[in-house]
This record gives structure tokens, C-alpha cells and sequence, in this order.
């Protein structure tokens, strides 16, 4: 009996990792990252099944909650094939390079921390892994087109199918055999918005035996598109006269890029100053390219502009910031700028810095574009706390602080049950995952209600029968 067994983004929404067992076969759906506190003990573990008896792994995309305990795997014993689209390859090296290296940082600080604290050895005081474990896993990142099958050993085949999530984002159809019955399972991954600027609609399924389903949003709609501009404009227009900065916590892949998209048609329609724009992350430079060199995964209007040498990630004004000096010699800039750097969550960074300078500023703004989860130092200020601490010390917060959800990389509430309604007969049964507590369960009821189906939210480390 094939058997799948939940061993993250079960009730929270990172560490997302999936076993499949199937008739002798092993195979990894993700290997990601907790970043949720009280969940990141799990990142030092050992793998709850041996690594090297793992067949291959499936990467749906390159977010480090879905990618980041690559490099452990692979240091731990796996050296089997791990299967993704080709962007999603080369995004992935630049995305653990620059975790290993925070990994690295964090490690030293701690450990010079606990000296001065007379806590020698308290625990973590290692990298959970280096920037050469991660070198190491590339050399296994093998490249497959959207739609073209994997065999995975004689009773598991896999294909990826566009998400829309982020650039070479995927869902995974893995098909399985086991004593002569063949199930296929669906893995959402992170699930993409139809209809987005920039990228293509996530692809829809007529048929699934089990579907794994992300609930990022599962409780909420998102506001229009039109709206999130809109809001993005005042925002700006507010702090332009009150004569503030704009910090713009941002992640390197995909919202930096919209973010960028989107100033570029605020400025073309005259609706903000033309202010200095930085880009202060070597990382999200780095992404920014790839999009300009893999058109083909884009939408028709974002690759007919690129292509047409007409970057919509690109405008007069627009500073890309590479080394630590020029980051540091923003803060001495007079008048109003806008500044996007990492990392989205304001948990490690050069947002940092920014905040530092311009969190206890009434004039200055924080634009949160991105998901906050909970335990994050960003969620703390979306949260309303009056005061938070930010590299050791406090600071009040007095900036203007506006969320946006409309900038979303993920489906809605409407948008993952309208994606679930293209299943023609109803799925053996459904998994909601990749979402906070109160969402999953909110999805679950909602959908479980609606269709009848068998909906479940699985705990961390449930195992379940593909009957
Ligand atoms: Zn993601």
C-alpha cells in the first residue's frame, strides 16, 4: 500500500516536505525549511528516515521553506537525483548559497555572544549547514521541462505542471504503483494567483486520487490587483511629503521583481515622484536577471516587453545595490527614497539596517508586500507592537506601517477551491497543508462542506494509506 507521511507545512506554513512510499520506492516532495520559532528545532533533527534510502526528491520551487534542508540531505547521505524546472535550478543555487552563508553569520554571532555571556557551547553555535554543503547538492539538481515524465523506478513516475507561483514554479502529478494499483497524487506546492501580471496561471488537474493542497490563504480573498496598486501609490505619496523613507522588506524571488513590475507602471502613468529606487540585495539582483533571461516562462504581455528590450524590472532612477558600503551610504541620502531589500520576513538581512534608521521615524514608511508568519520579526510590526528589538536593541515604532496582501504569490480562499473543482470525480481524499492552524482548518471545513469529500489537515509527522 503506497503511504505518504507529512513531515512539515503540517498546520504552519514553511517546512514543507512530503515522503512517498510506493512498492520499495522512496520519494521526497520538497525538503524545506522551518522558519516559524517554535517549529526551527525541527531543521536540526536527523531526517526522520534515512537519507540515502531516499529514491529522489521533487522540488516544486526554489522558496527556502521549500528547498533549505537540501544541502542536509544531501550531507547526510542522499545522492539520488533531485528533479525541478531549470529555473528553478539556477534560482535555488543563489537561494541556498546566501542561506548557508546567514547560517554561517548567524553561527559566529551566536558563538561570540555565548563567550561574552560565559554560555560557552550553548546550543546552536554550529551552522545548521555551510555554503560548501550547499555547493554540494548541485551537482544532483536535475532539470525537467513542465510536462515532460520522470520515471522515478519501475512503479513511480512524476511530471511538474506550471504553478504560477513564482518563476519555474511547480505542481508535481507523481504517479504510483503498489501491489498492482496505480494512484495519482497532486501536490499543489505553492499555488500561484490566475490572472497575476508576470507570471502564467497555475495548471489546472481533471483527475487526482489524493490531492496535497497548500492553505497559505484558505480563510481570506485577496483584494484586486487595481486596489494593491492604488494603495502602493498613496503609501508612497504620503511619505514623499511627510519627507520619510519607504522600506520595502521584500523576498529576493518574485516579489522584489513585482514590486520593481510595479513602480515601473506607477512611474509610466505619473501617479509617484520619480524618486531614487534601491534594490539593496545582491540576491534579488541576481533573480532579477533570471527573469530577464527566461522569458519563455513568463506571461505574454512580461515576455513580449522583454523581448522587445523594454525590462518592466527596469526604469530610469532604479539603483541596483550590490556591496555592504553603498547599502550603508543610503542611510546619509537626504529626501525621501525607496528602498526593497531582504529579507521579506525582517528576520535577517539588510532590511535590518533600514529598519535601525527609520523604524522610530513618524515620516518614514514600512510597506510589508509579503506573507508575516508568525514568530517574525515583521510579523511583530504588522501586529501593532509599540516597540521591537532589532539587532540587540529597541526601538519604538513610530513609522507608518501598511500591509498589503493584494501582492500575494498565492491563491486565495476562492482561487484554491475554484482549482480543486476541475477534479471531475471527486479525489479518494484530500490533505490541506502549507497553511497556519486556523486557515487549514477553516479550508478543510469549508471545502469538506461543499463537496463532501474526505478532507484532512495532517499533524507533523502523520503518516497516511493511499487506499
Ligand atoms: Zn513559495
Amino acid at each position: 500500500m503506497a503511504k505518504i507521511t507529512f513531515l512539515g507545512a503540517a498546520r504552519c506554513v514553511t517546512g514543507s516536505r512530503y515522503l512517498v512510499e510506493a512498492d520499495g520506492t522512496r520519494v521526497l516532495v520538497d525538503c524545506g525549511m522551518h522558519q516559524e520559532r517554535p517549529h526551527r528545532e525541527r531543521d536540526w533533527e536527523p531526517f526522520p528516515v534515512r537519507p540515502d534510502s531516499i529514491q529522489a526528491v521533487l522540488l516544486t520551487h526554489a522558496h527556502l521553506d521549500h528547498s533549505g534542508l537540501l544541502p542536509k540531505l544531501v550531507r547526510e547521505g542522499f545522492h539520488g537525483p533531485i528533479y525541478c524546472t531549470a529555473a528553478t535550478r539556477e534560482i535555488v543555487q543563489i537561494i541556498l548559497l546566501d542561506a548557508a552563508s546567514l547560517q554561517e553569520e548567524d553561527a559566529e554571532f551566536k558563538k561570540d555572544r555565548h563567550r561574552r555571556e560565559g554560555r560557552n557551547g550553548a546550543h546552536p553555535e554550529i551552522p545548521l549547514y555551510t555554503q560548501f554543503d550547499a555547493r554540494a547538492c548541485f551537482p544532483q539538481l536535475t532539470a525537467v521541462d513542465y510536462g515532460q515524465p520522470v520515471a522515478l523506478g519501475p512503479n513511480a513516475e512524476a511530471a511538474f505542471f506550471d504553478a504560477g507561483h513564482t518563476l519555474g514554479s511547480a505542481m508535481v502529478r507523481l504517479k504510483v504503483r503498489d501491489g498492482g494499483e496505480e494512484r495519482t497524487i497532486v501536490f499543489s506546492g505553492d499555488m500561484g494567483r490566475p490572472g497575476k501580471s508576470i507570471l502564467r496561471d497555475p495548471t489546472v488537474f481533471g483527475q487526482a486520487d489524493y490531492v496535497i493542497i497548500e492553505s497559505t490563504y484558505g480563510d481570506r480573498l485577496h483584494e484586486p490587483e487595481a486596489q494593491t496598486v492604488s494603495k502602493l501609490a498613496e503609501a508612497i505619496n504620503w511619505t514623499a511629503r511627510a519627507g520619510g523613507n519607504i522600506l520595502i522588506p521584500s523576498f529576493a524571488l518574485e516579489r522584489s521583481q513585482e514590486v520593481l513590475f510595479y513602480l515601473n507602471r506607477l512611474l509610466m502613468q505619473n501617479a509617484i515622484p520619480h524618486l531614487a529606487v534601491f534594490l539593496d540585495s545582491p540576491m534579488a539582483i541576481s533573480i532579477t536577471e533570471l527573469f530577464e533571461q527566461h522569458p519563455e516562462m513568463l506571461d505574454e504581455e512580461t515576455r513580449g516587453l522583454i523581448r522587445a528590450g523594454r525590462s518592466p524590472f527596469d526604469f530610469g532612477g532604479l539603483h541596483l545595490v550590490r556591496t555592504v558600503d553603498e547599502s550603508k551610504a543610503i542611510n546619509h541620502i537626504a529626501g525621501t527614497v525607496i528602498i526593497i531589500a531582504g529579507s521579506g520576513m525582517c528576520t535577517g538581512g539588510r532590511i535590518k539596517h533600514h529598519l535601525v534608521t527609520n523604524i522610530a521615524r513618524p515620516t518614514s514608511s514600512v510597506l510589508f508586500v509579503g506573507y508575516q508568519a508568525s514568530g517574525t520579526l515583521g510579523r511583530e510590526i504588522v501586529n501593532g507592537s509599540p516597540e521591537v528589538r532589532i539587532l540587540g536593541q529597541d526601538y519604538p515604532v513610530r513609522a507608518r506601517i501598511v500591509q498589503f496582501t493584494g501582492f500575494s504569490g498565492h491563491a486565495d480562499q476562492k482561487q484554491l477551491l475554484d482549482w480543486l473543482g476541475h477534479i471531475e470525480k471527486g479525489p479518494r481524499g484530500v490533505f490541506v497543508t502549507h497553511g497556519e492552524e486556523s486557515a487549514a482548518e477553516h479550508f478543510a471545513g469549508l471545502l469538506a462542506e461543499k463537496t463532501g469529500w474526505k478532507v484532512s489537515v495532517p499533524e507533523y509527522g502523520d503518516a497516511a494509506e493511499l487506499k
